[in-house]
């Protein structure tokens, strides 16, 4: 597993827009507690680290994020619970991120309910199969990215599939897990104890989706701090990501926490004053195409 740092995001709303990490230079730093056998521990932030707990404190209840970038590119995966003990969802399993996600189920005594998918890419997909294999869990993704549970190679950009076939030595055998179910645009999914919104957003793959739970957002690779999802790759629509942009993130509160595929956490609001492709679309002007990245 890549190594651990420590990032908190503190989710109420910063008082003006922030510089990652999500946190006001006003708003009181608390403690944070990760897990039963360390009550308390300082609020730790690292910029570059996407891994973290969160407190949430509406109703009473704790919710434990954590994640770690895993394998090659880097893809963060997450997995959230109501709380330590409780049932949990694993978000985006790529490369190499079995350990982890072990160590987290581990560490918090954790059991999946579900394997959740932003996108069907290799780099978010790796470790779907047997992931859900071992816990017996389905595996939930949008209607339009099935196939590519099934051609993680076929469907990979092309500039990635060289390298995949050279690290799994020509013989790349990611299946389909046996328990897929696939997610629609507005489902509410409630699973292990907590309510999530998908929405569908379609342009860097066809069946990009983000999912909302209370204030925060995973935005899969449609969304980056400082950045889109590349629409050039196969299924890629730059037309159909401006329309996702001005559907899902643009009326999105700018207290909204982004937690992305890559890369460090962000706001929505944020992105809108600083994201060079939301500048634009927000002013009416030409959304340039990005080709770059994940
Ligand atoms: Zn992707
Ligand atoms: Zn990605």
């Amino acid at each position: 597993m890549t190594a651990w740092g420590v990032y908190a995001a503190v989710v109420e709303a910063p008082a003006s827009p922030a510089r990652l990490p999500v946190t006001s230079p006003t708003a009181p730093v608390r403690p944070l507690v990760t897990s039963p056998t360390s009550p308390v521990r300082p609020l730790v932030t690292s910029p570059t680290s996407p891994i973290g707990w969160r407190l949430r404190d509406t109703e009473g209840l704790d919710v434990l994020i954590a994640g770690f970038p895993a394998g090659s590119w880097a893809t963060n995966c997450y997995v959230i619970a109501p709380g330590p003990g409780q049932p949990c969802l694993i978000i985006d399993p790529g490369q190499d991120s079995i350990d982890g996600v072990h160590d987290i189920l581990r560490e918090h005594r954790l059991a999946p309910a579900a394997v959740l998918l932003t996108h069907g890419h290799i780099d978010h997909v790796w470790s779907v199969a047997p992931l859900s294999a071992e816990f017996d869990v389905p595996a939930l993704i949008h209607a339009d990215d099935r196939g590519r549970l099934a051609d993680p190679a076929g469907t990979s950009f092309a500039a990635a599939r060289e390298q995949l076939l050279a690290m799994t030595k020509n013989s790349l055998e990611l299946t389909e897990p046996s328990d897929v179910q696939v997610l629609h645009d507005e489902q509410t999914l409630e699973l292990a104890g907590m309510r999530l919104r998908v929405r569908h957003a379609p342009g860097h793959t066809e069946g990009s989706a983000v999912f909302e739970l209370d204030e925060l957002m995973f935005s899969g690779d449609v969304l980056f701090a400082g950045s889109i999802g590349r629409t050039d790759l196969p299924g890629g629509d730059h037309a159909r990501m401006i329309e996702s942009l001005r559907r899902v993130i643009v009326p999105a509160p700018d207290d909204l926490v982004v937690l992305p595929g890559h890369g460090p956490q962000t706001t929505i609001g944020q992105e809108k004053a600083t994201n060079p492709y939301l500048v634009p679309l927000l002013a009416d002007a030409t959304v340039p195409r990005n080709a770059k990245g994940l």
